[in-house]
């Protein structure tokens, strides 16, 4: 039952009920209970008297008896306004705090504390520095309340309406979440200026508190409500692509492609940028064009061969057998070939340099590379790199590109699912640069044993190893190839073949091929030697037999289409029969002039396609001394015909040419064959001869041809390609050739029997090709053999 208890004045002793969470501040009201018997006693002695108490918090609120000593000095008196008892026998009651006090001493302990006090009243002062300090806490009050702080509207009122210092930090701090210590602090703190500064420090502190808390909430919320919106929509995405039947193909795609990229075997740190770009992928919307990017790129990591296969032992003797199964001759090949295997062999470490096959076309590089290939049991992949004038088509594009692509190696070694095949690079002597960048920088990446572990492709991103790749480049000339590039490879020439060679490859090898692909057998179909030799001379112009399998396989079809149509079974091709196959023959080879003759000297010519001989014309006319060259010759030619014109005007008495002869006449040099553009130097003797035989009304003997550099003072300087033009010479019926000196030591590379069928001089000076090459000459001078 409650009372209502009203004070009139405060007795001198007081009974005091110890605190244990709690600090009664003055002219507040605060609901007290108690449930410690000597406390109930303390408070029905109060009620017996004025309804006065002493309230002191105690130090440690855990002690349930505590003595003097535990109590803190200073507390509040109280008048308890109501006091309920309740069943459990403990008390419930309603006090208001009067004002501070000090504990003068203890009058007694039992069964409750009686204390004799001392009243602590505020000061009450009112200075502009108070007034701040007041404006300061009420703001920092409200600060507080609007940051979340559970402070009621009125309590806010009530504070901005206390006019007292003191009186205004009690309130504040009682309506703080404050520790019993501070809130003692503040009790305990009687100058009311001090107590307001406290208090300011204390909301200063609760604002940060606040404040931190409020950004942490919004984080977390800002996170919580875009992770809510994501999942909603991927939810709604769900829910469409469920009903248009195509139920979330991305989350399985996303399942699959992470099964895929663990079992591609890549290394750890491809396999680390596979597995986050597969996380961008799963984030990515299915339908966004991002989305068909990445995926892209993942099937290239996938789909790439990141493990070498094991090689299989190098057999040498296995692999001249696969290197003689498909090849005719080709023996210094053939060595070179087998010493680059076994050296591989012997050395695992030792990375060799790379391979390259320098011929004309047609002469077998490829399909010697082809046979390697079958001879290390790996795969055989060819490029080719003419015109490619790009960087990106050897490195890619970076896949910020519309449609980018890796680079050509990347896609080749895709293709061939290994990571260790025979890589081919056709015509190196072919790449160029322009303003798209050098692709040879990239090629020398490729192809050098140091670099290529970690090739960088635009595209993959990640380094790719192609050092256990066989490379092998093939360029036609290797002038062009830059010299960066020619450093690093080991060069293997493939000489043109002979008319012989060309026979018996024909015989043994591209016939047998041919008759083979169109379904024929050798009864059905044969050749004569003289028909294929017909047609190696009449129908092809090549150093290699590219156009001669065309040929023969231009005629196995004609055969097969008359088999099927039952006109013959049997067909022996003889030389005649060749015309009716393929038409009239295109190609005259030069052949020996029918006689003698002024002015006309024959020289030989080093083609792509080999050798030939070429006629120089020279004839004298009256005139005033002009020199016509004619034959599309080139600048080097032109200018090789000047140092003849020269070198025969500083010889004309020894000649016996008349010396007016350069201003009296005209000159004109002809090379016929006009369409066919010529350069070089080495017609410069054969032009000089033509002169000097025009001059001399001496005749050219028929079968003698030359080649050679000549110098204004008639030295003769070496020149190229002499085994194409002996064997030009030998098969055009020539007897004599003349050769500088200086090229003796090349005539190794020409085939015996051609050399033994052929009287070659060697010369150091023009005189002495005259001397070999006119009819009668009046220049007797040394012949040098
Ligand atoms: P390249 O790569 O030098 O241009 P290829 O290797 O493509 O030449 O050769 C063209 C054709 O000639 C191929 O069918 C090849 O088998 C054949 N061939 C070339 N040289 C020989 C040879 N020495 N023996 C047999 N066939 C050859």
């Amino acid at each position: 039952m409650a009372k209502k208890i009203i004070t009139s004045v405060i007795p001198k002793e007081l009974p005091l009920i110890p605190l244990r969470n709690l600090v009664v501040f003055p002219n507040l009201v605060v609901p007290l209970f108690v449930g410690r018997q000597n406390s109930i006693k303390a408070l029905e002695s109060a009620m017996k008297s004025e309804h006065t108490i002493a309230l002191v918090a105690q130090r440690g609120p855990e002690k349930e008896n505590p003595t003097e000593k535990d109590l803190y000095p200073i507390g509040t008196v109280a008048n308890v306004m109501q006091e309920l008892k309740l069943p459990d026998g403990t008390a419930k009651a309603l006090v208001e705090g009067i004002s501070r006090i000090r504990i003068k001493s203890f009058v007694s302990d039992k069964p409750y504390f009686m204390i004799e006090y001392e009243l602590l009243r505020d000061e009450y002062e009112n200075d502009i520095e108070f007034e701040a300090l007041m404006r300061t806490v009420v703001s920092l009050f409200e600060k507080c309340a609007s940051l979340g702080k559970p402070i009621s509207q009125e309590a806010l009122m009530a504070a901005m309406n206390i006019e007292e210092a003191g009186r205004l930090a009690d309130y504040v701090c009682f309506n703080l979440n404050l520790k019993i210590e501070e809130k003692q602090q503040v009790l305990a703190t009687l100058e009311p200026k001090e107590r307001l500064k406290l208090t300011s420090g204390f909301l200063e502190r609760e604002v940060r508190i606040l404040e931190i808390g409020q950004k942490i909430q919004s984080r977390v919320k800002d996170q919580m409500s875009r992770t809510q919106r994501e999942y909603l929509l991927r939810e709604q995405l769900k829910a469409i692509q469920n009903e248009l039947g195509d139920i979330d193909e991305q989350a399985t795609e996303g399942e699959d492609l992470a099964k895929k990229i663990k079992a591609a075997k890549m290394p750890a740190e491809v396999e680390e940028k596979a597995l986050k770009e597969l996380e961008r992928y799963n984030r990515t919307s299915p339908v966004s064009a991002e989305s068909s990017v990445i995926r892209t790129y993942l099937e290239w990591l996938i789909g790439l061969p990141w493990k070498s296969k094991s090689e299989k032992e190098i057999i040498l003797k296995k692999a001249l057998a696969i290197l003689n199964k498909d090849h005719y001759g080709l023996d210094k090949v053939k060595q070179r070939v087998l010493e680059h295997l076994a050296v591989r062999k012997l050395s695992k470490k030792l990375k060799g340099p790379i391979l390259c096959f320098a011929g004309p076309p047609g002469v077998g590089k490829t399909s010697i590379g082809k046979s390697i290939a079958e001879a290390l049991g790996r795969e055989f992949i060819r490029i080719s790199l003419g015109g490619v004038r790009d960087e990106a088509e050897i490195r890619g594009h970076r896949r910020t590109y519309v449609g980018a692509l890796p680079g050509r190696i990347i896609q080749s070694i895709n293709q061939a699912k290994s990571a260790s095949p025979v890589f081919m690079m056709d015509e190196i002597d072919k790449v160029g640069a322009d303003f798209r960048g050098d692709p040879t920088s990239a090629l020398l990446e490729v192809l050098d044993p140091e670099q290529n572990n970690s090739f960088s492709d635009h595209y993959l991103e990640v380094p790719y190893d192609l050092s256990d790749v066989f490379f092998i480049t093939t360029a036609n000339i290797l002038d062009t190839v830059p010299p960066a590039l020619r450093d690093r490879m080991e060069i293997i020439y493939f000489p043109g073949y002979t008319e012989e060679e060309k026979l018996n490859i024909a015989k043994e090898f591209l016939v047998p091929k041919q008759l083979d692909a169109h379904g024929l057998t050798a009864t059905q179909l044969s050749f004569t030697d003289k028909a294929l030799l017909e047609v190696i001379r009449k129908y092809t112009r090549e150093a290699g037999v590219r156009q001669l399998e065309r040929l023969i396989a231009t005629i196995c079809r004609q055969v097969a289409r008359r088999v099927v149509e039952k006109k013959t079974a049997i067909a022996k091709v003889g030389e005649a029969k060749i015309s009716s196959f393929l038409g009239t023959g295109k190609y005259n080879y030069g052949v020996v002039e029918e006689k003698d003759q002024v002015g006309v000297a024959t020289g030989l010519a080093w083609t792509e396609a080999g050798g030939d001989i070429i006629k120089v014309e020279a004839s004298v006319l009256k005139g005033k001394g002009k020199l016509t060259l004619t034959g599309h010759l080139g600048k080097v030619m032109q200018e090789s015909a000047q140092a003849a014109l020269s070198y025969t005007r500083s010889r004309s008495s020894f000649l016996k040419i008349k010396t007016d002869f350069y201003y009296k006449n005209d000159l004109h040099i002809h090379v016929p064959a006009g369409a066919i553009p010529k350069d070089g130097p080495s017609a410069g003797v054969t032009m000089a001869s033509a002169l000097v035989s025009a001059l001399t009304k001496q005749k050219m003997r028929k079968d003698v041809c030359m080649t050679g550099e000549i110098t204004l003072r008639g030295h003769v300087l070496p020149v190229g390609g002499i085994k194409e033009k002996l064997l030009a010479a030998h098969r055009a019926g020539l007897k004599t050739v003349i050769l500088p000196l200086e090229n003796k030591a090349e005539l190794d590379e020409v085939p015996q029997h051609v050399i033994k069928e052929l009287d070659v001089v060697f010369v150091k000076h023009m005189d002495e090709v005259l001397d070999a090459a006119l009819v009668k000459s009046n220049v007797k001078m040394h012949r040098v053999k």
